[in-house]
């Protein structure tokens, strides 16, 4: 089996390095798990360095870390069904929203349940993911006030992940003028959690505006990374997750395939450079695993050339001396690691 290892101590260390450079500009961390789906150990950690909430898009996985005795608070990144308010509010202390009725429903089962449920209303500032329209929110805000059990506890904004807009000074300084309005309207000052990892490099420029009270970050926490450019952060690690591998053929090929060419198993046709007989190890990892285009080797001069479902092959002629029954480690990229975290045939090891 592929062995998908998680270093606390690394995880751990990352969230302490972002909440305390957030807590500088009072910017609270919530501490998102969903690229893992939600293991109650990451949680664990986050909330021991300091996130002020755990967020997921799940609740299946909210749920899973409730039963392992983590008991939040909890945050729900997706916008909710309406046919699961309930768990909603059972299960989370607050969730991301931009549809009333989505809101009304959330309201009746609070009442129901005889608890206040907290919402942040999300606004769309460009990025065409979730959200409201700027020119709209105010109206949602005023129908949402009057909704009994629930409170507008924030407003929110989430850039970068289907548009790739930038949080940069004017749609930052867009949420925090809707906030000052929304904020006259439910009478009390709302929180302003301005998004994701893609934030970072705003906080670490100094750059956040003032007003922004929180983030919400996972790949920063879990690989180390801002998402503008993915760079790494200063002083995190990059390598708190990998994955590993058995070797199960090790042999001297050359590097273009005999024949006439065709499709390869995905329907491309592949194309080869001549570079003789190269050293080749397959191993027993594949795109039912993970995404080998977003693996790296950790041992130098390896190089992936392709994958099919079960198979990876690794040029490791430059590299170190191996063998049969050997393993190799790699680094991943995020959507490596979300195929891994929720590939069945990947065991998870947390160390
Ligand atoms: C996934 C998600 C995040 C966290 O994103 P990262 O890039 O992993 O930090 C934050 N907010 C929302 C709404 C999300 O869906």
């Amino acid at each position: 089996m592929a062995i998908l290892t998680v270093d606390l101590k690394k995880i751990a260390h990352n969230a302490s390095l972002i909440v305390k450079r957030a807590r500088q500009h009072d910017v609270s961390v919530y501490g998102v798990t969903k690229v893992l789906a939600g293991p109650w150990q990451v949680a664990d950690v986050m909330l021991k360095s300091g996130v002020t909430a755990i967020a997921d898009s799940r609740l299946e996985n909210i749920s899973k870390m409730r039963q392992h005795g983590i008991s939040g608070p909890y945050v729900l990144l997706r916008l909710p069904r309406i046919s699961e308010a309930d768990k909603v509010v059972a299960l989370t202390d607050i969730s991301l929203n931009s549809e009333l009725a989505t809101l009304e429903a959330l309201s009746q089962a609070a009442l129901r349940q005889g608890v206040v449920h907290k919402v942040i209303l999300m606004v769309d500032l460009g990025d065409l993911r979730e959200g409201v329209w700027p020119t709209e929110f105010l109206d949602l805000v005023g129908e949402v006030v009057r909704l009994p059990g629930i409170k507008i506890y924030g407003i929110g904004t989430n850039l970068t992940c289907y548009g790739g807009v930038v949080p940069d000074a004017s749609n930052m300084t867009q949420l925090l003028d809707l906030k000052e309005q929304a904020s006259a309207i439910v009478g009390h000052n709302l929180e302003v959690s301005a998004g994701n990892s893609s934030t970072l490099p705003l906080l670490y420029e100094n750059k956040l505006p003032r007003g922004v009270t929180n983030l919400r970050i996972g790949e920063g926490i879990i690989l180390g990374r801002e998402t503008v450019n993915r760079q790494q952060l200063p002083g995190a690690f990059i390598d708190a997750c990998t994955i590993s591998a058995e070797v199960i053929e090790l042999k001297d090929k050359p590097s273009v395939p005999i024949g006439t060419i065709g499709q390869d198993a995905f329907g491309n046709v592949p194309q080869f450079e001549n570079l003789g007989v190269r050293r080749r190890a397959i191993l027993a990892l594949g795109r039912q695993d993970t995404v080998p285009e977003g693996l790296l080797p950790l041992i130098p001069n390896a190089y992936i050339l392709g994958a099919s479902s079960d198979h990876l092959i690794v040029d490791v002629t430059d590299s170190e001396h191996l063998e049969v029954g050997d393993t190799l480690s790699f680094t991943l990229t995020y959507s490596a690691l979300l195929a891994a975290s929720t590939s069945e045939y990947v065991t998870k090891q947390y160390i």
